[in-house]
């Protein structure tokens, strides 16, 4: 009772001054089947847990009461495991809270998106679509436990076109099992002609405690995974793609206005079994215990942020995206001269061609991208 307490006055304490936020993240924790390399905070779908969270992420959402939301992104887990009923439901829920909002997004998986989930995020306003596909390989599909194949990505896409979606990302995973280069080149130019606005690349984590670990699988070499980044870069941006983000390319204009809030290092309300927020300089994290989210104990852990964890988030952030660092606004914010701070590291990167100046703007070029986590550091 105690602890309900505690923790209650912390979500008044961040409720209260939360009015900067324009973001929205909802996570659906459930999936259908668990993928080998999965570590994501997620559970295997049962209508009996789906529907009493729904429950308690409804009273979540109606403690923050988010306001005149920019961005709404509903992640997972795979929100398009809930039945037909409960994928309503959801909508229903999220209502309330998305009018205005310019960009509402929903994760899926191709199986799972049948015409009629379409239809209805259609009629409750959600127009980007962020598909798992990971690779467009069945063989390698099967070997992680992937529960569709690349016609379900093909149906899938089609059928959000037709269903008036067609702002659509699709995930793809470098480094899989099997993965290889001449496979990489096929899941490029399969994916290019399904005609989407956004690609995001991401490389294999192989957490320990993942089947694929147990399995015995390991993450790919360095100098391996820079040649695969290499091919993404060359096939990607001859076709018109920007690399925007370390991970992500996208068709001019299209890049991901909610995950921009994340980089720029802007606020946003985090709902859901282990999410994350971000309001009035309070990074807090939820429970992924599902008992205690039931129960409405929402939230596990809080860093209050001082002015040098601020610096360090936006830096580390801002660098991510082709958008770069205000050096001015470091110095408004901060009262940081960074570049006089660190003049000679900033001239070497520049000189190496990693990083460029536009304007107030510190930038990291493809090649600073690559090596972003040295940089930070020697920026920090
Ligand atoms: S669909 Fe996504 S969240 Fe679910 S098990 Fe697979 S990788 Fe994890």
């Amino acid at each position: 009772m105690l602890l309900m307490k505690k923790l209650l006055k912390k979500l008044l304490t961040i409720n209260k001054m939360s009015n900067q936020a324009k973001s929205l993240y909802i996570h659906i924790p459930f999936c259908e089947k668990i993928c080998d390399y999965c570590d994501f905070t997620k559970l295997q779908y049962f209508r009996n847990f789906a529907v009493p969270y729904l429950e308690s992420l409804k009273k979540e959402l109606d403690f923050y009461q988010p306001h005149s939301l920019s961005t709404i992104y509903v992640g997972g887990g795979t929100p398009t495991a809930l039945e037909l009923d409960l994928f309503q439901q959801l909508l229903e829920i999220i209502a309330p809270f998305s009018t205005g909002v310019i960009e509402y997004t929903f994760e899926a998986n191709p199986e799972s998106l049948s015409k009629e989930k379409i239809s209805l995020m259609k009629q409750f306003g959600v127009n980007r679509v962020s598909l798992g596909v990971q690779t467009t390989d069945d063989k390698i599909l099967a070997a992680i436990n992937r529960s569709h194949r690349f016609k379900d990505v093909q149906t899938a896409i089609n059928n959000l076109k037709k269903g008036g979606i067609e702002n659509i990302n699709v995930d793809l995973i470098l480094g899989l099992p099997y993965a290889s280069k001449r496979l990489l080149i096929k899941d490029l130019n399969r994916i290019l002609s399904l005609g989407v606005k956004h690609i995001s690349c991401y490389s294999l984590t192989v957490h320990p405690h993942t089947v694929l670990y147990r399995k015995g699988y390991r993450e790919i070499d360095d100098d391996i995974l820079r040649e695969y980044y290499d091919i993404v870069e060359e096939i990607l941006t001859k076709n018109n793609y920007i690399h925007y983000e370390v991970s992500n390319y996208c068709l001019p204009s299209f890049e991901s206005k909610h995950n921009l809030t994340y980089w720029r290092n802007e606020h946003y309300y985090g709902v859901g079994l282990g999410t994350s927020g971000y309001l009035d300089n309070v990074r807090y994290k939820n429970t992924k215990n599902l008992n205690k989210y039931l129960k409405g104990q929402y939230l596990d852990e809080e860093e209050i942020l001082n002015d040098q964890d601020r610096l360090f988030y936006q830096i580390m952030l801002n660098l991510r995206t082709i958008e770069g660092l205000s050096l001015k606004e470091l110095k408004e914010d901060f009262s940081l001269d960074l570049y006089q701070q660190k003049k000679d590291i900033i001239d070497e990167f520049i000189k190496q061609k990693y990083l460029y100046t536009e304007g107030d703007y510190l930038k990291p070029t493809y090649q600073g991208m690559m090596i972003l986590d040295a940089i930070i550091l020697k920026l920090i």
